[in-house]
């Protein structure tokens, strides 16, 4: 496979240039929609087939699983197509089926599947199954190659336990998510407890970092890793152990990185350790035979609650680059034509990202033709917003054959306004999804099995062995297990110990005893099938012998049903899994389910999608619907005060707006109920900055031509007028109103400060407006 690809030819010079690039450090820095996933993927495709660089020493990390496997399909098709045309002289799909067949196996054996291609906690996980052995933490203590990755529940749970229980905390005061979160951001600093404390100047902080040592107890002994400890324990590992260091450093002679604005600390400091084996990457000058490529949009970074920083991309070339000056051509190129999105839906994202002050500027030209305008809807609730969503779709679906519902996309702010949304399209019969909604593998059966599965691979974990022991009920009473609890903190020892040495169920009534013996006797019976048996197996094993699905049987109810048919559907999964990777055990397939993330159970080609905007990053969707544009909820209340929160919030709406391929759809309602209550409603600031005479509106006026709060905003031009004091007011009063434009205060309703003023806006007709909670200008 030596000939030069012609896969070249469907890349403009400057994606040819970034994907040509062979050794050293390179930054593809581009606007959205401009082929910098594309330029990413074909990379690799020409380093393995024009400089034969052995699959099995190429690292990408891709955001999402999803993406991930995108990514492996598209190379495997190249790669197909070139072999095809090699081979036989014609196109991949003039071949016969089963040639197509043959020639792709061939591909995936030899270029796909030894290729390292994964988010960033995956490739980890599948480092630290071989390695963690060799890691030792600040306090001495092991995992072994068979930890179970603990999910969000799971931290949550131990983590209130460890705040109830151990530490005889209010939790109120100290909330498990909220401790939860500080743990979290340590750990994406790379610190360990210790480190955390002596960063901590007050009672709360000290009391959090006491919370991370126990929590760190805690997951030591169930011999379990959260997600952050994923990166955080391989970049430690890397650390300690030159020689693991060494060898990964040799393997790993190509590193990729998508969505490279949205790194953080620790996994930018396991980037470096790779490439440069732990030099100063200023003095790292070994270039000759390897690179780092990443690619990225300051304008996108959107993750900073999760302690990304764009930052980290904007020192790229300083950090790789040999010292070399920012904007130097041997380490950065830039993109500069856009291939997704019409003429028209790209200049409105211009505009708005122009708002922004602190950015690379850059230029992103239309390859496509105008397309239509933006429509920009004024509704005057949320239900009525979700009517005309859905009006919209069913209208576009039915007059353009060529769209599918997969073809539309409805993006918001918060996972809570997909409510309105999802009733409609039911009503419509019309097929959605919920990116994010709740899991498959969140659900109680799921996590249930799974729990099974878990104990079966780490007889350590007693979170598993808890949650399954008495599930469904044995008869395994709560004292006892307390009683065996304590005896195995006592010696230190998982629970599991204690239920296995004869001993220690041995001093149980017999009656009390029975059960624990039987359960463990069936436990050991599955262990015994891990190196034998597929995981599909083993789960058939369990969902006939363990008695759960005869008690969900026994039930009775519809909900009984639908649990039985999703653990049935966690078998298929594993058959699934057994048919698309060569490796069909059980530690594999558990360790790709703990992380099958919210963002990946998209079924983007029959359905509607439903996502948070967060979860829309590096997507595209002929239609868009861009919702709830309002203040308080985009930009979210949270970041209102905070200039550079608002321009985080711009930078998500300009992810949103840049998703569309064909038509955007912008609305925002008067009032809206959410969490509860019902409020009225301000459009929000980004409406304002949108370029006017692009949108189409059912009314103009509901545009504000100037943002409503533009203290909040460093680029908006002028200071605006606060509401004005509701005694002020006096018939024959002119002002501006949002929503409704030039109006005049014709009666006031009330006295002191709790009054209604009638407006007459010219065309709309007469209004109530209550002054004390509408922003009102007068003129
Ligand atoms: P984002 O910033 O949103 O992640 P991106 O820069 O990664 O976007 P891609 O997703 O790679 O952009 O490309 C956007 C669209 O343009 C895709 O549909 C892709 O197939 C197409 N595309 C990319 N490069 C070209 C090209 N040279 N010619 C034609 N189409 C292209
Ligand atoms: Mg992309």
């Amino acid at each position: 496979m030596s000939a030069i690809p012609d896969f070249l030819s469907h890349l403009n010079p400057s994606q040819r240039q970034a994907v040509e690039h062979f050794c050293g450090p390179l930054l593809v820095v581009a606007g959205a929609g401009s082929g910098k996933t594309r330029a990413l993927t074909y990379r690799i495709s020409n380093l393995v087939m024009r400089h034969q660089v052995n699959p099995e020493n190429i690292l990408a990390v891709t955001f999402t699983n999803k993406a991930a496997r995108e990514m492996k399909e598209r190379i495997e098709k190249l790669f197909a197509e070139q072999l095809a045309q090699q081979d036989h002289g014609k196109a991949l799909e003039l071949l016969a089926p089963q040639q197509q067949t043959k020639l792709r196996s061939q591909v995936y054996k030899t270029i796909t599947k030894p290729l390292w291609i994964g988010t960033f906690h995956s490739l980890c996980a599948r480092l630290l199954r071989m390695e963690i052995e060799k890691y030792q933490d600040e306090k001495g203590r092991k995992w072994q190659r068979n930890f179970s990755i603990f999910d969000e529940s799971d931290v949550q749970s131990l983590i209130k336990d460890i705040v109830v229980n151990q530490l005889n905390l209010d939790d109120r005061k100290f909330q498990p998510r909220s401790v939860r979160f500080a743990i979290s951001n340590a750990k994406n600093q790379g610190w360990n407890p210790q480190e955390l404390e002596a960063n901590q100047q007050d009672f709360r902080g000290r009391v959090v970092a006491q919370v991370y040592s126990k929590y760190q107890d805690s997951l030591a002994a169930n011999n379990g890793l959260d997600f952050d400890d994923l990166i955080r324990v391989l970049v430690q590992l890397l650390k300690q152990n030159g020689q693991v260091l060494g060898y990964w450093h040799q393997q790993f002679r190509h590193m990729l990185v998508d969505e490279y604005q949205d790194t953080n600390r620790t996994q930018y400091d396991l980037l470096r350790l790779l490439a440069t084996n732990g030099t100063d990457t200023r003095n790292f000058k070994d270039w000759e035979h390897r690179s780092v490529f990443v690619v990225g949009d300051a304008d996108q970074s959107i993750y900073s609650f999760r302690a990304a920083d764009f930052k980290i991309l904007m020192g790229f070339q300083q950090d790789f680059g040999d010292g070399l000056p920012d904007g130097d051509t041997r380490t950065m190129v830039k993109l500069e034509e856009n291939y997704r999105s019409t003429e028209n839906i790209l200049q409105v994202a211009n505009e708005l990202i122009d708002n922004n002050t602190e950015r690379i500027d850059k230029i992103l030209k239309p390859t496509r033709g105008a397309g239509e305008p933006i429509y920009c809807y004024r509704a005057d609730d949320e239900l009525h917003e979700s009517d005309f969503v859905i009006q919209q779709i069913r209208t576009l679906e039915q007059s353009h054959p060529e769209l599918s519902w997969g073809d539309f996309a409805i993006l918001y702010r918060t996972n809570a306004q997909s409510r309105a949304f999802e009733e409609g399209l039911v009503r419509w019969s019309i097929p959605y999804t919920v990116v994010g909604g709740l899991k498959f593998y969140d659900r109680r059966e799921i996590k249930d099995v799974l729990a099974y599965l878990r104990l079966i691979v780490n007889p350590a974990d007693t979170v598993s062995l808890k949650r399954v022991i008495n599930t469904p009920r044995r008869g395994i009473g709560k004292t006892t297990l307390d009683r065996l609890m304590n005896a195995a903190q006592e010696l230190g020892v998982p629970l599991w110990e204690m239920l296995t040495e004869e001993t220690a169920v041995k001093t149980l009534a017999a009656r009390s005893a029975k059960p624990i013996l039987q359960f463990v006797e069936m436990m050991r019976h599955w262990q015994g099938q891990v190196e034998t048996q597929s995981a599909a197996n083993i789960i058939q094993g369990i969902l006939e012998d363990s008695g759960y699905v005869r008690d969900l049987k026994n039930q009775g109810t519809d909900e009984a049903d639908d649990r039985i048919g999703n653990v049935q559907e966690l078998q298929n999964a594993a058959l699934q899994y057994a048919e698309e990777n060569t490796d069909e055990s059980l530690p594999s397939f558990l360790a790709n389910t703990a992380l099958a993330s919210d963002l990946d159970d998209l079924d983007e080609k029959t359905t509607v999608s439903l996502m948070t905007l967060h979860a829309a990053k590096g997507l595209e969707f002929p239609i868009v619907f861009l919702v709830g544009l309002e203040q308080g909820l985009f930009p979210n209340f949270r970041s209102l005060e905070d200039p550079a929160a608002i321009e985080e919030e711009r930078r998500l709406c300009y992810v949103g707006v840049t998703r569309a391929q064909e038509r955007l759809f912008i609305s925002h309602a008067r009032e809206r109920r959410l969490y509860g209550s019902r409020e009225p409603a301000m459009p929000s600031l980004f409406l304002s900055e949108l370029p006017r005479d692009l949108l189409q509106t059912n009314s103009l006026s509901a545009i504000p031509s100037e943002p409503p709060h533009s203290a909040m905003s460093p680029g908006a031009k002028k200071k605006k007028m606060p509401n004005t004091h509701a005694m002020d007011w006096a018939v024959g009063d002119r002002l501006v109103h949002r929503g409704f434009g030039l109006g005049e205060v014709t009666h006031i309703f009330g006295g002191g400060n709790k009054i209604c003023l009638a407006v007459k806006f010219p065309g709309i007709g007469k209004k109530i407006i209550d002054p004390n909670i509408t922003v009102l200008d007068r003129v």
